[in-house]
């Protein structure tokens, strides 16, 4: 006896449903795709009850012609593609033909629409994949689908559904998605009859701000990579503004929200000593590859996308981000110079940096500190002081072929009027002045840590620190699993002013320290850096040199700095202010909070 028999129509629909309605908020992804889609510049969603008894989407699209209006419920039935071959050049959301059929398996849907070209509309009304109604109705250009009870044959997933407020969330996350890509189309969610959100055509920069708040309007920054692959474009936010929860991570790959971890990850490592360990970058990225190139049909929800060269993608994904954060180096100078009533765009407001002046002098040291417990401090920070000093002259003096940094680093570099600058305190742990009007706290310790990650990496990777030949070289000895590890390090110690010789099984003959510092601290320095330097190689792998430059900040921050007199507080200061990333440490930690006059306004308002 035959046991094999077609499913009905209706199971067939509900299996499929199964995978692609999972929640409201599923079936609000399906019709707001299919609005844009249909060309429409104005979209309306309006959700009762988080969707439980009523998803509507209002569009002024195509519309469909009155057998269309029927055919559309049809699995399998759509308009996008008609050979398999389509499928390589697809420029729509949907393609699969099931959303419309899923629904109506499981909803009561009504569908009123009408083309343009047409007198009359079309109403239909469907249950349970059951026709109740179709007939010519008056209504208005476009289309109109209202999804009532939703899972109201389907028990399980209606028991399964989360609080009011998750599902609202999801349903709110998926207009994002559409949203933040489609910003030249208007759309208005109202919720129980209260509007939610109305977010008119705009550009992308100002459809981020409309979605998530004013608070991004300085925060974001434009990426742009062009090539005949591949074009990037969109917005990241400044790293100071990372945050614990990945919610505001938006990627699109050909107008489409993709999820891509590889794609992600391209972007987070940009952000790489940037922000504090575990936070994650804001972005808004889109990515453009001729179509042929990507496959988006590997799920049902089409959220994945396969590239066929996703490294070369990985490749310039990063390279476009880092050129964004490379120019955002000068963060506080345009932090300090906000006012408010300005609105200068990103771009405008990197013209107004002038070209450099100023450079770090290569030869001396900052920050070295005697570790030997009878040495003042304050000592240490004279050697700083006179570096400064040093430095300070050569910003008047500056020729351009002595200059320490590439041109790159150039760039990066700000020009800092003393005169806008003014120490109100400092303590042991905190200092506390006002730059171009803007009150900044810095925690000494970790803006010090920032500096000389900065400093050393730079030695390791441009400008080697100069070297001191020592007359009468000292012996250290070691032990022995430190003289395998410096023996790893030989020529970052070199770069970083310790040329050290083995001498003996563990021991090793001082020949050169940086020029500023004292051959006797170096048995210690060398033992505590390669301890931290271990330590920190067993729990991140990051890349050597700023494993290593990371290990000697540290070592160097573990005496205390007294910064006493105003000069050595302001010559702190601009050490700080031309770091790349002054407001993180190396080791993730918060360095600076700064407040405008209009936030210390607000506050005691
Ligand atoms: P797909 O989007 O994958 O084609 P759907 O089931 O979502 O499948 O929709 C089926 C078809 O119904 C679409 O191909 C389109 O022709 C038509 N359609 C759906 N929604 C609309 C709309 N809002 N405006 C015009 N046509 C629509
Ligand atoms: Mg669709």
């Amino acid at each position: 006896m035959n046991t094999i028999h077609l499913l009905p129509d209706l199971v067939a629909n509900q299996i499929a449903a199964g995978e692609v309605i999972q929640r409201p908020a599923s079936a609000v992804k399906e019709l707001l795709e299919n609005a844009v889609d249909a060309g429409a510049t104005k979209v309306q969603l309006i959700i009762k009850d988080s969707g439980r008894t009523l998803i509507q989407v209002v569009d002024n699209g195509k519309g469909m012609s009155f057998t269309d209006a029927r055919m559309c419920f049809e699995r399998h039935a759509t308009s996008k593609i008609l050979t398999a071959e389509d499928l390589s050049h697809l420029t729509t959301k949907g393609f699969r033909g099931e959303a419309l059929a899923s629904i109506a398996a499981i909803a009561q849907v009504e569908l009123n629409t009408k083309r343009a070209e047409e007198e009359t509309g079309t109403r239909l009304l469907v249950e349970g994949s059951q026709v109740k109604e179709h007939a010519p109705a008056a209504t208005q250009d476009g289309t109109s689908i209202a999804v009532k009870n939703l899972f109201f044959n389907v028990p399980a997933r209606r028991n399964f559904l989360k609080s009011d407020a998750v599902e609202l969330g999801h349903i709110e996350e998926e207009l994002n998605r559409l949203s933040l890509i489609h910003y030249d189309v208007e759309f208005s969610f109202y919720h129980n009859g209260k509007l939610m959100q109305q977010l008119p055509q705009s550009n992308q920069k100002q459809r981020i701000i409309n979605v998530f708040g004013v608070h991004f309007k300085d925060k974001l920054y434009p990426v742009e990579l062009n090539t005949e692959a591949i074009k990037i474009t969109g917005f990241i936010a400044k790293p100071e503004n990372s945050k614990k929860r990945k919610n505001e991570q938006y990627l699109f790959v050909n107008n489409r929200f993709v999820k891509h971890y590889l794609l992600t990850h391209a972007i987070e490592t940009a952000y790489k000593e940037l922000i504090p360990e575990g936070h994650k970058p804001a972005f808004f990225i889109d990515i453009t590859v001729p179509p042929a190139t990507i496959d988006v049909n590997i799920s049902p929800t089409k959220i994945d996308v396969k590239f066929q060269d996703d490294r070369m993608i990985y490749a310039f994904l990063n390279a476009a981000v880092k050129k964004t954060l490379g120019a955002l180096s000068l963060v506080p100078q345009i932090d300090f110079n906000y006012k408010p009533e300005y609105d200068f765009s990103a771009v405008k407001q990197q013209e107004h940096i002038k070209s450099p002046t100023l450079t770090l002098n290569p030869n001396y040291s900052p920050y070295s500190c005697k570790s030997d417990k009878n040495i003042s401090t304050s000592d240490s920070w004279q050697q700083f002081l006179s570096g400064v000093k040093n430095e300070t002259i050569k910003v008047q003096s500056a020729e351009p072929e002595k200059l320490a940094f590439t041109e790159e680093d150039k760039e990066n570099e700000a020009i800092i009027d003393e005169t806008q600058l003014k120490c109100l305190f400092c303590s042991d742990a905190y200092l506390l002045f006002l730059w171009n009007d803007v009150l900044h706290i810095i925690d000494v310790k970790a803006a010090r840590e920032r500096f000389l990650f900065e400093y050393f990496l730079n030695a390791l990777e441009n400008t080697p620190i100069v070297i001191q030949q020592c007359m009468f070289p000292e012996t250290i000895t070691l032990s022995a699993s430190t003289v395998e590890m410096v023996n790893d390090i030989l020529p970052e110690l070199r770069a970083l002013g310790y040329d050290l010789e083995q001498i003996g099984r563990t021991s090793f003959a001082v020949n050169g320290t940086p020029t500023d510092e004292e051959s006797s601290n170096t048995q210690q320095i060398i033992e505590q850096f390669v301890e931290m330097y271990k330590t920190h190689q067993f729990l991140h792998k990051t890349d050597k040199n700023s494993a290593i430059a990371k290990s000697l900040a540290k070592q160097k921050c573990s005496c205390k700095l007294q910064i006493a007199s105003e000069q050595e507080q302001q010559a702190f200061i601009k050490q700080w202010l031309q770091c790349k990333a002054p407001h993180i440490s190396p080791s993730g930690k918060k360095v600076s909070k700064s407040f405008t006059n209009v936030e210390i306004q607000k506050f005691f308002e």
